[in-house]
């Protein structure tokens, strides 16, 4: 059940690669370092937000940074608690397990982690009925690095198991413009201050957004015989690409279009909107919403979502009409 570490070429390997973030990049390096001083393995750490904001990356750059080895898994593939077991058993001193969408793992795969992360051991039932007993195993120190959109999502247990809870936040435009240049040079193509920050501000504050839209206007560019993305190269391919000045997409226009010609701006249950839309629930919650709420296009209510004043204005609506 052990996964493939996602990489490639773009991402960064170490901190000092890693663009924003400031206050948890700075906190993070201090926990590295003492970890690293102290010769043992980290505490537990959490990191949460939004998909695409850099989770996996920083596990990688944990597991660099602490030269050990990073092993990755995901809660829905530990279906069972014997799945977790085996790459428990198998990790060597002070490695990183990183698990990403910790929140969807099966809750008695949930309960043979505690013991792990308390006291580094398992406890396993062996034989049934009242012929059963607990043999205890001891595992080797570990870190666990889990990933989640939302701590809500996470048991409270689980939860207070980790040392570090970090909050990946939105890159502002510049951090993305600063990203998309760091990015061009790996993709040997050429982008100009103006044109990566049109990216950047196109990017819904997300890296992995920028780097896809990134790849896409290079595309745009060659087949157009331009050896530089300029601002004007970017904003044509991503008007084509149906990517607005503010980086809402199709779906998102649709999100809000559906909200107020068909339940007069909200309130509206997100069950309802999903099923309007023809999206899911989970992808809306955790993609399309915190992006449109943050922009201030959206707001989540006790009785639903309601479009604001600033979503009417964009599609060119007026208000109550
Ligand atoms: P998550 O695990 O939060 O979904 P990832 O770590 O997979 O996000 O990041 C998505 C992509 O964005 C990666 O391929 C990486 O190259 C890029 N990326 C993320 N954060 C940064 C950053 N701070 N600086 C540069 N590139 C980043």
């Amino acid at each position: 059940m052990e996964l493939a570490c996602p990489d490639d070429h773009i991402r960064p390997q170490r901190l000092g690669d890693f663009i924003g973030q400031e206050e948890l990049r700075a906190n993070l390096a201090v926990y590295l370092q003492a970890a690293r001083e102290r010769g043992q393995a980290m505490d537990h750490t959490l990191f949460y937000g939004n998909p695409g904001l850099g989770k996996t990356t920083l596990a990688r750059i944990m597991a660099s940074e602490l030269g050990v080895n990073l092993v990755c898994t995901s809660g829905p593939v530990l279906e069972r608690g014997g799945d977790l077991a085996a790459i428990l058993t198998n990790l060597a001193r002070n490695d990183i397990l990183f698990v990403d969408e910790i929140h969807r793992m099966p809750a008695a795969v949930e309960e043979i982690l505690y013991p792990a992360m308390e006291d580094f051991s398992l406890d396993l039932i062996i034989g049934q009925g009242p012929a059963a007993r607990t043999v205890k195993i001891d595992l080797e120190p570990f870190t666990l690095v889990g990933a989640t959109t939302r701590l809500g999502l996470l048991t409270s247990p689980l939860r207070d198991r980790f040392g570090a809870l970090l909050r990946l936040e939105f890159y502002s435009p510049e951090e993305l413009a600063r990203i998309v240049h760091r990015a061009s040079r790996i993709l040997q193509t050429t982008v100009d201050e103006d044109g990566a920050l049109e990216i950047g501000r196109r990017s819904r504050g997300t890296p992995r957004i920028a780097n896809r839209l990134l790849r896409r206007v290079r595309d745009f560019a060659a087949v157009q015989g331009k050896d530089v993305i300029s601002k004007d190269v970017a904003s044509q391919a991503l008007e084509r690409m149906d990517v607005d000045e503010h980086g809402l997409d199709q779906m998102d226009r649709k999100l809000l279009e559906v909200l107020i010609h068909h339940y007069g701006g909200g309130p509206a249950g997100v069950k309802t909107l999903a099923v309007a839309v023809g999206e899911e629930v989970r992808t809306i919650e955790d993609i399309y919403e915190p992006f449109l709420i943050q922009r201030g296009f959206l707001k989540r209510t006790p009785r639903g979502r309601v479009a604001t004043a600033r979503a009417y204005k964009h599609l060119g609506l007026l208000m109550g009409v």
